[in-house]
């Protein structure tokens, strides 16, 4: 058989894992700064909790489900994206009734879309996003921007663009579909035939279209900010006073809709290109939504979200594109067993090290010394641990630090220690932003005591000067 993946599809290898771990487990200390919840909502759901939600006049819903009868003859979806799923979690569980408000959400995992495949777009990538549900609130909308922003701040983006606009709610979105449908409806015969579907469906869709002829008529549409209520404007307003207040960069980009059904007030997208000035398309978009709880039979009185999902491929295209090198996995020590009678005690003394919290590794057959420092250097090793018979007979071991080159010989008792010492010379210093200055009693006041010690520069983040 022909070992070929799915068209779309990429598989996640050693070299890259490290990527995904970096941008999740940034994402989760994030999160919980934020105070989210971890939420994991299967991969696989019934069609029509996205039709409902995500929306029919929405690309995703009319062209890109990965949707099968199952083997009941039921229609299931797997899912294009996680707000939905997140959202029907919710009312399943009814998680609004035993916990505080508003729901605050996270997630991690793939999503699946039979999009066209090309940089930045596969058919099975991966989203991590948030939802706040429950509570209607200009703060909460800007604390969604804050904590995407936040998040990609600390991954260490550079030079990203934030850009940010209001849907209104029902009644504007209601005067500004009339006004696209009059501006469009003499220039469709000139459009594509999707846009024919979208004007029917939902004119706002139009202002995404891809085609460039399309995109040059939708140039003249009308714009969104002439349509907002003053209730509407004032909310905007407000959001983005929060923004400024948080000296966080935005632009107001009046064109800008997003592809889903559900929005409505603040739209939000972060944009950024590589080095070579290839676009990757939207890091991350998101906004406010009302009427999904409802939807899935939820209470009406707190219908109300806020969300946004980014897509980790983009991410670490742009991480990598920017300069961030993570090393695949690599290890402490590699212990090197001198031949077939030292393996039983090197196979025992790999364990007590591993519990002991040292990553170790070693052969599982005999070769030369030679070809076992080859290995330690692939892998990254900064230690080699010798172990030949007449050292083991003697409770003790050869220990060469792969850097110095320096080798002596230690005790087996010693060698904790001795690991502890060599290690911890080349961990990195902790740098927190504090600019270096002395803590006043020497007391570090950061939360986790990060690298500090007594007397030692302060490594706090909140120490003022
Ligand atoms: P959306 O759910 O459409 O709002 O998309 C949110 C984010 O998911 C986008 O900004 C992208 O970063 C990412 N994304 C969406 N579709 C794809 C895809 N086909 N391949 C890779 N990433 C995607």
């Amino acid at each position: 058989m022909n070992p070929i993946n799915v068209k779309g599809t990429h598989d996640i290898l050693f070299a890259d894992a490290p990527y995904y771990q970096y941008v999740r487990n940034i994402f989760s200390e994030v999160a919980s700064l934020y105070g989210y919840s971890y939420i994991e909502p299967p991969t696989l759901e019934y069609t029509d909790v996205f039709i409902h939600s995500t929306g029919e006049s929405s690309d995703i819903v009319r062209k890109e489900m990965y949707t099968f009868d199952d083997k009941g003859g039921r229609s299931v979806t797997m899912r294009p994206e996680f707000t939905a799923g997140v959202i029907r979690a919710m009312v399943s569980n009814k998680l609004y009734a035993t916990h505080d408000l508003p729901l605050k959400a996270y997630y991690f995992g793939p999503a699946y879309r039979y999009e066209r495949p090309q940089l930045g777009r596969y058919r099975q990538f991966i989203q991590a996003g948030i939802e706040a549900v429950g509570a209607d609130s200009a703060f909460l909308d800007a604390e969604a921007v804050l904590f995407a922003v936040s998040a990609l701040g600390i991954m260490g983006f550079k030079g990203l663009k934030v850009k940010v606009n209001s849907l209104g709610g029902k009644e504007s979105r209601a005067a500004y579909r009339a006004a696209l449908t009059d501006f469009f409806k003499d220039k469709i015969d000139d459009m594509c035939e999707d846009c024919h579907t979208r004007l029917e469906l939902n004119p706002l869709r139009i202002l995404d279209c891809k085609v460039p002829h399309d995109q040059e008529i939708a140039k003249g549409a009308p714009t969104l900010d002439k349509y907002l209520t003053e209730e509407d404007k004032a909310r905007f307003e407000k959001i983005l006073f929060y923004l400024n207040q948080m000296n966080v960069s935005y632009e107001v980009d009046t064109s800008l809709v997003r592809g889903l059904d559900y929005y409505g007030g603040l739209v939000f997208e972060v944009h950024g290109s590589t080095s070579k000035g290839e676009d990757l398309g939207a890091l991350l978009g998101g906004g406010h939504y009302d009427g999904l709880l409802s939807q899935f039979g939820g209470p009406e009185d707190i219908d109300h979200g806020v969300g946004f999902a980014m897509g980790v491929e983009r991410l670490i295209a742009l991480l990598k594109d920017q300069g961030l090198e993570l090393p695949e996995s690599d290890i402490d020590c590699y212990l090197m067993p001198m031949g077939e009678d030292t393996f039983e005690a090197c196979f025992v003394l790999a364990q007590d090290l591993r519990m002991a919290g040292f990553k170790v590794d070693m052969p599982y057959k005999a070769a030369k010394l030679g070809s076992y420092f080859k290995k330690a250097e692939k892998r990254g090793a900064k230690v080699a641990l010798i172990a030949g018979e007449n050292e083991l007979k003697n409770d003790s071991i050869q220990v060469k630090n792969l850097a110095t080159q320096e080798q002596r010989e230690v005790k087996l008792s010693e060698l904790l220690r001795t690991l502890d010492d060599l290690l911890s010379e080349d961990e990195p210093e902790h740098h927190c932003g504090c600019g270096g200055h002395h803590h006043e009693d020497g007391h570090c006041c950061c939360e986790d005591d990060h690298h500090h010690e007594e007397g030692q520069q302060c490594c706090c983040h909140h120490h003022e000067e």
